[in-house]
Formats: structure tokens, C-alpha cells, sequence
């Protein structure tokens, strides 16, 4: 039953991987941020108080976070194990998900800062499956459309160069500090999250290799 956790900035590639690795493990890929865009789409009470902060690049704050997370692991499947990517993002949900479910491992995705804005803004995502593609080093077959289902890609909001500015700064200042909480603990192993995103599934194949 792998828990495991996929810690990094944003445009680390995490997204990517989680979806990739979940489908290797057998387990859900439950990212916080994909949950959330759902209940925006959605009009929801909760997606609609959310979408101020995610628009801005902050934080949405952490007891409606919770909320679609317990939601989330409610699910059957989720019993099987959870790859989680974009939770926990501070130390307190860090400690919150420590209540709900025990964590084996936590992958932290090291990679330059300068790599992190042309990924985010060279990003196009498809709004129905979530795949992501980078306009030069990883486009779809067919211009703005997805390679899977055909929908017509999207930009997301919070990649516009001030949002992107943001979600960096909340990063290193209160993501980055759970890289010491979980290496204290003795279950963070970090990875090179540079180079093509084949190269970075191997070197997270190989992290996981015979240790979950
Ligand atoms: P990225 O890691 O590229 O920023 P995500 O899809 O993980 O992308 O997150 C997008 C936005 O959703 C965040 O900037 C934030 O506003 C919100 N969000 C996602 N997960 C969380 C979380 N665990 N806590 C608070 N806000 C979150």
C-alpha cells in the first residue's frame, strides 16, 4: 500500500509524473490542484472561494483544502494507496495528512529556478484529463489539442507571469521548509527533476526501486 508523496515548486513536473507513476503503482494520483480546478469548474461554494487564491498564485486556505482531500481518500480506491502531488503544501497539512494516513516516502523534485518559469509559461494543459505539454520541449502531435481525447488545450490562469512570480515566493517560503520536516523524519529522497521527462521518470523509478 505505497503513500507517497511528490514534493517540488511548481513546474517541477510533478504533475507529469504522478501521472505516470500512479498508473506503474496501481494507486490514485490525487492532486490537490486538479481537485480544486474541478470544484472551480464545478461553481461549487468551495471551488468558487477558491479561485480567488489560486487565480492570485496563493494558498487556498487550508481547512477547504482539507475538505476536498478527506473527500478524496473517502474514495474505495484510495485504499489501495495514494500518490499525492501538490499536498501537502505547509506544515500544517503536512501534519493534517500525517492524521489522516501514514506517509512512506516523500520524493522531492530538485530543479534550477530559471527552468521552472519556461516551464510554467510554455504550458498548455488539457482541461478534461489534465495532461500537460510545453510548447517547446514537449507539444502535442496536433497544434492545441490534447494527444489523448482531442480537447482543445487550455493556459491556466496562475501560469500568467505574476501569478507564476507568487506561487514561487509561497513555495520557498512555506513548501520548501516541509524538505527538512520530512528529512528529519528519514523519508524524503530527493531527485534531479531537470532534463526530458522520460529521463526524470527513470531517475524516480529508480529512487523507488525496492524501497516503498
Ligand atoms: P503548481 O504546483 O504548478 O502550482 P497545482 O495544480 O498543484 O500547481 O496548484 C495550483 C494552485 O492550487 C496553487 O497555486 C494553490 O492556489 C492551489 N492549491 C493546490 N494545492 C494546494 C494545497 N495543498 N494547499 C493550498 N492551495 C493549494
Amino acid at each position: 500500500m505505497p503513500r507517497i508523496v511528490l514534493l517540488g515548486p511548481p513546474g517541477a513536473g510533478k504533475g507529469t509524473q504522478a501521472q505516470w507513476l500512479a498508473k506503474d503503482l496501481g494507486v490514485p494520483h490525487i492532486s490537490t490542484g486538479d481537485l480544486l480546478r474541478e470544484s472551480v469548474r464545478a461553481q461549487t461554494s468551495l471551488g468558487d472561494e477558491a479561485n480567488v487564491y489560486i487565480r492570485a498564485g496563493r494558498l487556498v486556505p487550508d481547512d477547504l483544502v482539507l475538505r476536498i482531500l478527506r473527500d478524496r481518500l473517502s474514495r474505495p480506491d484510495a485504499a489501495k494507496g495514494c500518490l499525492f502531488d501538490g499536498y501537502p503544501r505547509n506544515v500544517a497539512q503536512a501534519d493534517e495528512l500525517d492524521r489522516l494516513t501514514p506517509i512512506d516516502r516523500v520524493i522531492a523534485f530538485d530543479i534550477p529556478e530559471n527552468v521552472l518559469v519556461e516551464r510554467l509559461t510554455q504550458r498548455w494543459t488539457c482541461p478534461k484529463c489534465g495532461t500537460s505539454y510545453n510548447l517547446v520541449t514537449r507539444p502535442p502531435k496536433a497544434p492545441g489539442v490534447c494527444d489523448r481525447d482531442g480537447t482543445t488545450l487550455t493556459q491556466r490562469a496562475d501560469d500568467a507571469p505574476a501569478a507564476v512570480r507568487t506561487r514561487l515566493t509561497v513555495y520557498h517560503e512555506q513548501t520548501a521548509p516541509l524538505l527538512e520536516h520530512y528529512r528529519r523524519l528519514g523519508r524524503l529522497t530527493p531527485i534531479d527533476a531537470s532534463g526530458t521527462p522520460e529521463q526524470v521518470a527513470q531517475r524516480l523509478r529508480t529512487a523507488l526501486e525496492g524501497r516503498t
